[in-house]
């Protein structure tokens, strides 16, 4: 029987919702708006379509959104004021500094002078070390998206075997980090595989949950699966361009040798690349209800 597909975009709409609702609420009870601002150097396509992408969901949500572009010139000295600004603005309650920042900017020093209460990024050590401990406040986007694709396809997770294919630090190392937690839906029994990892399919052929993240087309075939598992599939791979002249992609899973034998897939595209901005407006929420220190 095909697996089922685990629809990114349905899981999203309604996680959107949800958001909607609480930030009315939040609004209605305490007189409060979440504020996201996101910081843009320069004007890399790809940086400008995801700033524009990230401010019309915030908007759309309720939120108080600011788009702050600066040219490619700007100084790391000038990029660390602009966050201290932010950092000390009330309205705003969450700091997105769009990746990649130009050359002569040092990237870690910009993240890390954001502060971790406004990281809603969740790239400064602070969080990172928080999520290790289980006391995080926010969860990394795309690790927060696979997350309740999971939880919301209706799997298991408390005792299951997860396995993560990829060890990055934006992908692999923070969803292995969630899904090990004694925590509502998580508490798996986790196995991180890489490149220094032998037979990957001992591993994966074992996982009642699988997540991919090594990007390239077919790191996992369908006979590395355990029948009936939930495949979550992160990869994002260019393989040419539509007849409209759109950007063909696939993920990191043999799709249609998966669906043979998973109980569960998400597709690529729309699986996990929409749970990305989602989350990133659950962590703003999270932080304007942290700010105003409500649970
Ligand atoms: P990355 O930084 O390139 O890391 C890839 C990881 O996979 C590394 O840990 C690497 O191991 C491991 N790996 C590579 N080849 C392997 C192999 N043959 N066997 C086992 N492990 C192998 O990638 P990433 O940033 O985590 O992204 C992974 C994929 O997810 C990419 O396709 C990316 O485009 C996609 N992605 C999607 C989203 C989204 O929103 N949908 C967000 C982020 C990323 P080593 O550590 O040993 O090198």
């Amino acid at each position: 029987m095909a697996a089922k597909i685990i629809d990114g975009k349905v899981i999203a709409a309604q996680i959107r919702e949800e958001l909607a609702a609480q930030t009315n609420e939040l609004r209605e009870k305490h007189g409060m708006t979440p504020g996201l601002v996101t910081i843009l150097v320069g004007e890399n396509p790809a940086s400008v379509s995801y700033v524009t992408a990230k401010g019309k969901t915030a908007k759309e949500l309720g939120y108080h959104s600011v788009q702050d572009s600066r040219p490619a010139d700007l100084t790391e000295q000038d990029l660390l004021a602009l966050i201290d600004k932010y950092n000390k603005d009330p309205a705003i309650h969450g700091i997105l500094v769009q990746l990649p920042l130009p050359k002569h900017i040092n990237e870690n020093k910009v993240l890390y002078a954001i502060n971790p209460d406004k990281d809603v990024d969740c790239f400064h050590p602070v969080n990172v070390g928080r999520l290790v401990i289980g006391e995080g406040v926010f969860r990394p986007c795309t690790p927060a998206g696979i997350q309740e694709l999971i939880i919301r396809s209706g799997t298991e997770t408390k005792g299951a075997d997860l396995v993560v294919v990829g060890r990055s630090n934006i992908v692999g190392k923070p969803i292995a980090n969630l899904m090990l937690q004694k925590a509502k839906g998580a508490n798996a029994t986790v196995t991180v595989c890489h490149t220094a990892t032998r037979e990957i399919g001992a591993y994966t052929r074992r996982a009642d949950i699988l997540v991919v993240a090594a990007g390239f087309p077919n790191a996992v075939k369908g006979d590395m699966i355990k029948p009936g598992a939930c495949v979550i599939d992160v990869g994002v791979n260019r393989i040419g361009v539509t007849a409209s002249g759109k950007a063909k992609l696939c993920g990191d899973v043999t799709y249609e040798e998966a669906l043979q034998v998973a109980g569960a897939i998400t597709p690529v595209p729309g699986g996990v690349g929409p749970m990305t901005i989602t989350m990133l407006m659950d962590n703003t929420l999270r932080a304007a209800k942290l700010a105003a220190g409500i649970k």
